[in-house]
């Protein structure tokens, strides 16, 4: 029988494989800590743990880091990984330093089937859903990659904050995304408080009211445009779960959050949906409804989008609008500008170099994995990310 991953299974996953083979519970919560609060990858080095069951695991288990094809350190600080997670297929990760908080972006699909008109993961289709094992191997490796890059004092943790705004839909891969909540959430594990926590959706309805009742963490809805006819065109998805759908299970959801507010995410696209008009259809459509706050976010053009970001000026108006009818508004920051092009451009860029690659690397012992492949990266625009989230 081939080894069994320990990273797809939460704490109670990990007690139900350990009582499986006879073990005790509390071995798997040594076992838990000893890889997420330590990133210790190797059993032999889990010293409190008798040496029989060091040898067991030896041969019984493993903990798979994802090889990393590409890593760029921005001069900001903010750091970037593009994991191979096999047949071609790649996600990224990005690391964001800020004053208040350390963010890391975390990707919940290979590809994406959602199609939105913006996203350059939608253009690229759908592949496949990522296991939870690679969902939670992001978080672990960029954890103790950045606690060494950081020179931080044992105990001491370099992420803060995860946010599910990398590549692909999390709200599609729900069986794989919980699991992977959990671990975040734990105290044996990464111990995030659930505000800290946010899963971003394009608006799958009925699986934000499972996330509510399951594991409710912070919910951010990318919400593009302020009526269905727009909404219809950017995100394919609101033809099935139309706007007032949405903000109904919003308002469920509002009862079970950690936090008491929703955050919109709101992509201005030149002459789509920046008008002053739209900015007032959102007052209209939100106010004395839904408590929220607006992240504004500066399109990240891509090849073939024929879109284009909205001029400062146009943002700035639109966001002064919010802002007078009393919704915080934020634009986000760019960051990380000097090391490549926006999100989800990058695994598009190196997709044919991947596919030419001989087999996967093997299992590495080591967190992080230093498996780098480099790659060329054609820049293209200033990256954005999710900056102004609190
Ligand atoms: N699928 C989820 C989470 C990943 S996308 C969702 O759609 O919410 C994370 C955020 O980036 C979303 O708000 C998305 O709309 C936004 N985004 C996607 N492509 C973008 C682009 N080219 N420029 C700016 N923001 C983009
Ligand atoms: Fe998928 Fe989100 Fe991109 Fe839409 S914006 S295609 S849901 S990743």
């Amino acid at each position: 029988m081939s080894p069994t991953n320990l990273l797809q299974f939460d704490r109670a996953g990990l007690v139900d494989w350990f009582a499986a083979h006879g073990e005790k519970p509390f071995r798997a919560r040594q076992v838990f800590r000893w890889m997420h609060q330590r990133g210790v990858a190797d059993f032999a080095d889990m010293s409190d743990l008798a040496k029989p069951l060091r040898a067991w695991l030896r041969d019984a288990a493993r903990l798979e880091s994802l090889p990393v094809l590409a890593e760029q350190r921005s001069r900001d600080g903010t750091v970037k990984w593009l994991f191979d997670v096999g047949a071609g297929d790649a996600v990224e990760t990005v690391f964001i330093p800020e004053a208040q908080r350390n963010t890391l972006c975390v990707s919940s699909q290979a590809g994406c089937a959602m199609a939105c008109r913006f996203c350059s993961t939608g253009a690229q289709g759908f592949s496949r859903n990522l296991t939870t094992a690679e969902i939670l191997a992001q978080l672990w490796q960029a954890e103790f990659n950045m606690r060494t890059s950081l020179g931080l004092a044992a105990g001491e943790r370099a992420i803060s904050n995860v946010v599910m705004m990398g590549m692909g839909e999390p709200l599609q891969n729900y069986s794989a995304l919980v699991p992977a909540l959990r671990s975040m959430l734990d105290d044996d594990g990464y111990g995030l408080s659930r505000r800290r926590v946010t899963v971003s959706t394009s608006g799958v309805v009925p699986m934000i009211d499972r996330l509510a009742a399951d594991c409710p963490v912070a919910l951010a809805v990318s919400l593009h445009a302020p009526n269905d006819a727009l909404r219809d065109d950017l995100v394919p998805l609101n033809r099935k779960y139309p706007l007032a759908e949405l903000l109904d299970a919003c308002e469920r959801y509002l009862v079970h959050a950690p936090r008491d507010f929703i955050t919109f995410e709101y992509c201005m696209l030149d002459g789509v949906n920046d008008a002053p008009e739209h900015a007032r259809q959102l007052v209209h459509l939100l106010r004395d409804r839904i408590p929220c706050k607006f992240n504004l976010i500066p399109f990240n053009p891509f090849p073939q989008s024929g879109l284009a970001r909205s001029p400062a000026g146009r943002m700035a108006a639109f966001a002064q609008i919010l802002l007078d009818a009393g919704f915080v508004t934020t634009v986000r920051k760019t960051r990380g500008d000097d090391i490549d092009a926006a999100c989800g451009q990058l695994a598009g860029d190196v997709q044919d170099r991947i596919r030419r690659k001989p087999g996967r690397a093997g299992t590495s012992s080591v967190v992080p994995p230093q498996t780098i492949i480099p790659i060329r990266v054609e820049t293209a625009s200033p990256t954005t990310h999710l900056s102004n989230l609190d």
